[in-house]
């Protein structure tokens, strides 16, 4: 099967939520002379709802996670933001009730665009939520490349904060990985050693367990990686943080990519070095998909029921989706109505 992550993004579903409102697709619109295009202002989250084992329930994997990621990034880049975890989640049901179909899981993409504002002052942003169908067969394993693009560093272009910016550099490596025969990139950090990929983080498995590049690699802070870690405990398999460098990388016996949409991918090649497919990446991979599927649970990974089978969506998410303004989220002032919805 082809990789989901790009497949996605071509999909035009019908409708999208902006601040709290269905808008039809094609009639979400944004000024020129807005920031999110002027100086690239907007962050995002990707954030996967997956049905149950039995079919019964549809679920958003760690939504709260997600609220709180998108909020970090926002107040790193000192964008306010006007809404509430709960109308935030109660948005993802709207949409949910639009879009979902049996059989294919759902991935939502907020994304907080600054539409108004200059160079700080002034600044409002608008909360457009999209999503697109997964389908749920198994991807194959992946072919990648090390790019000779680079991670951003801390102090230039922080992996930590969500933000289209940050996928600049990502697309290139992607489109230069494509161009010599790969699937996909992986990028190094200004230490030369592994940062993450194009839209995942990277795990590698030897004799000494699992290993992923701390956060402080550059790498995003990966709400997926969290659970395998708790997945990987509860299988008795070592799981370690520390810098990886290029030939521990090379010379590792398996490897995969982590995130929301690759979940555990395993990795078949990195520049013509061949990977395992049956350890413990592979193991791991089963039991996340499991937790994913409500299968099994574990401390840490929280699905919250939005969709019943029946079409009904879970009362206790219900509510409006802007509702009292969260300025305590970002520290700075927000403004005292919600911004008009129908725009971005
Ligand atoms: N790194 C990058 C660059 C990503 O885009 C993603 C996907 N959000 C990840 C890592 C994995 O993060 P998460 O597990 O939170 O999806």
């Amino acid at each position: 099967m082809a990789h989901t992550a790009s497949l996605s993004q071509l999909q035009k579903p019908s409708w999208a939520l902006v601040n709290g409102e269905l808008v039809r697709y094609e009639d979400v619109r944004i000024h020129i002379s807005a920031e999110a295009l002027t100086r690239a202002l907007s962050v995002f989250e990707g954030i996967k709802g997956y049905w149950s084992h039995s079919g019964e329930v549809f679920a958003i994997r760690a939504p709260r996670r997600h609220f709180d990621r998108l909020c970090r990034s926002a107040s790193l880049l000192q964008i306010p933001v006007a809404f509430t975890y709960e109308g935030f989640l109660a948005g993802l049901a709207m949409l949910a009730d639009k879009l979902l179909v049996p059989d294919r899981d759902l991935w939502f993409r907020p994304t907080l665009y600054v539409t108004e504002g200059h160079w700080g002052e002034g600044t409002r942003a608008d909360l457009v939520v999209t999503a697109f169908t997964q389908q749920m067969n198994d991807p194959d394993p992946m072919r990648l490349g090390v790019s000779t693009w680079r991670r951003s560093a801390d102090v230039s272009l922080p992996a930590r904060v969500k933000c289209s910016a940050n996928y600049v550099v990502a697309r290139l490596a992607r489109i230069e990985a494509r161009r010599l025969g790969y699937d996909d990139a992986l990028l190094l950090n200004d230490f030369g050693r592994i940062a993450e990929a194009t839209g995942a983080c990277v795990l590698i498995a030897d004799r000494r367990g699992i290993t992923t590049p701390p956060t402080s690699e550059y790498c995003l802070d990966s709400i997926t990686v969290d659970i395998l870690e708790q997945a990987a405990f509860d299988l008795g398999l070592r799981f370690d943080r520390h810098p990886i460098e290029r030939t521990e990388l090379l010379s590792a016996d398996e490897c995969g990519v982590a995130g929301t949409i690759s979940e555990l991918t395993l990795v078949a090649e990195v520049d013509g070095f061949h990977y395992e497919q049956s350890g413990v990446l592979s193991h791991l991979r089963q039991r996340y998909l499991e937790l994913m599927r409500g299968q099994r649970e574990t401390i840490g990974v929280d699905l919250v029921p939005l969709v019943q089978a029946d079409g009904r969506q879970v009362p206790s998410v219900a509510g409006p989706f802007v509702s009292v303004l969260a300025d305590a989220q970002t520290g700075i002032p927000s403004p005292t109505v919600a911004a008009p919805a129908g725009r971005i």
